[in-house]
């Protein structure tokens, strides 16, 4: 069987935090499993972004499939979450459904080249549909999850039981997760609104369904970290679960510049607080202000990465009336603040020992990447399961405050509260010795010793992962 030709097909959901985990996933494979051929799959701007992305002299295959968003209601070329407002993204779900025919076509051909199907398509939880494609083909089919255990083991609950109208009563609790008030968790703006009849819950549920069918799943986690989540985890799902991160960009897929690195090398260590809410939220206007003054109260370097707020088009120019008055010019040349606007370079961030702390919206890929650079988190979670995260990172791990939470026009922000979490993460030792203590153990995940003693336990869940993909291969 080994000496068949294996083909692992990866297929992300159209989605910076999605395509980026997706894409070290495959070179994860072809590190370990250099026979194998690899072919990464999406849409055809997105495939164009990655050919730019890739490591010279990579051995990833790159195929696009046809996508037309137009036909969706979306503004032409939308082939990324980054690029459209959070209520297009229903649009975005639906049209990704289109990719079928196209995908399946993808797979014979792939069976048809290399005279038998692939070993396995590992696709993305919002690609779940590509099951049916699997069995059509007896492929082995995977679910590959980019975010956390626990933050996804309660959103498969939290779909399951709808509506939760009375989720801010002290009586809820989820069936699942009778530990947890959802008051305490706060909901999703599309989970508070979620009947079981309206658009996202009928998309979801049926995925989610989907996905509770994969013959096995791969999580962007490591077991030490999450041991909690995980078995809860194994509580929605049927198939084998195989943590296999913390799969991280390791260079920045921006360069620095040099205004920003040179203002970087001249603070002190550990003395800058890094401010992002990820590739694709934002806050609200009233929010920004509030932010602005606890930063500028605070009188503690920072980076902010600044976008349009909510209900702005994410793509339109900054307007300085978003901050406080002058706060752009007051920054400006001073080693208080350094505003980027958009998109900076997370990771170099992140690396530098410069950077003390993250204020962050809890999108998993941050979290992961501040913390393996052993950087504590201050939380704004904002959507999906960035509020678990929060929460697990507080809790059971003791390397976050949270300043904030979510961006409705309810979610009230106080700069006091703000100000007194910066406060508390940048200068608490305790919390520190934490994140630099996860920071070992989730690179120790990915390690393994001289003559291969002592591996991680990421990398052993990769090899368990493919011995069971090979061991249900159905050769004729
Ligand atoms: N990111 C970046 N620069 C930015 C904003 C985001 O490089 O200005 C990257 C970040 O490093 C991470 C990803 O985009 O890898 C965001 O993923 P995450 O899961 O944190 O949040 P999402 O954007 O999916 O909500």
């Amino acid at each position: 069987m080994e000496g068949k030709k294996q083909h692992v097909v990866l297929f992300p959901f159209m989605g910076q935090g999605h395509i980026t985990p997706f894409l070290l996933l495959a070179e994860l494979i072809h590190e370990y499993y250099p026979d194998y051929t690899i072919t990464l799959v999406n849409t055809p701007l997105n495939i164009r972004n990655l050919q730019s992305s890739l490591p010279p002299g990579s051995k990833i295959n790159l195929k696009s499939l046809p996508f037309d968003a137009s036909s969706h209601g979306l503004p032409p070329d939308t082939e990324n979450t980054k690029a459209i407002p959070f209520h297009l993204f229903i649009n975005l779900f639906r049209a990704s459904e289109t990719l079928e025919p196209a995908f399946e076509r993808l797979i014979a051909g792939i069976t048809e080249e290399d005279g038998i199907p692939p070993l396995c398509i590992i696709a993305d939880n919002f690609f779940s549909w590509t099951l049916h494609i699997a069995r059509k083909f007896g492929v082995f089919h995977s679910t590959f999850l980019t975010s956390g255990a626990y933050g996804s083991a309660l959103l498969f609950s939290l779909w399951k039981y709808l509506p939760h109208r009375n989720a801010y009563s002290d009586e809820f609790s989820l069936p699942d997760f009778p530990e947890i008030r959802l008051h305490h968790t706060q909901l999703s703006n599309i989970l508070v609104v979620a009947d079981g009849g309206d658009a996202w819950s009928v998309l979801l549920r049926r995925l989610n369904e989907l996905c509770t069918r994969s013959d096995a799943v791969l999580v962007n986690t490591v077991k030490e970290f999450e041991a909690r989540g995980l078995s809860m985890l194994r509580e929605q799902l049927q198939g084998p679960i195989f943590p296999v991160g913390p799969l991280l960009c390791t260079s920045a897929s921006h360069s620095m510049g040099m205004d920003l690195s040179d203002w970087l090398d001249s603070q002190p260590s550990a003395s800058v607080l890094y401010v992002s809410f990820g590739s694709q939220n934002t806050i609200r206007a009233s929010q920004m202000l509030k932010l602005a003054m606890a930063l500028e109260a605070t009188s503690r370097p920072f980076i902010w990465v600044i976008r349009p707020p909510v209900g702005f088009d994410v793509r339109v120019q900054f307007k300085s009336e978003w901050l406080p008055e002058g706060f752009e010019d007051r920054m400006r040349g001073t080693k208080q603040g350094f505003i980027v606007h958009q998109w900076a370079p997370q990771v170099e961030i992140l690396s530098h020992p410069s950077t003390g702390a993250f204020l962050s919206h809890c999108g998993w890929n941050s979290v992961l990447e501040s913390l393996v650079h052993g950087v504590p988190i201050i939380g704004w979670p904002l959507s999906a399961e960035q509020f678990y995260n929060s929460k697990f990172l507080m809790e059971e791990v003791g390397v976050c405050v949270e300043a904030a939470r979510g961006n409705r026009e309810s979610s009230e922000v106080k700069k006091e509260e703000v100000e007194r979490a910066i406060e508390i993460v940048m200068d608490n030792e305790e919390i520190r010795r934490k994140a630099k203590e996860t920071a070992r153990v989730l690179k120790s995940a990915l390690k393994e010793e001289e003559n291969n003693t002592n591996v991680g336990s990421s990398l052993r869940g990769l090899k368990e992962f493919f011995q069971t993909a090979l061991s249900k291969r159905v050769v004729t």
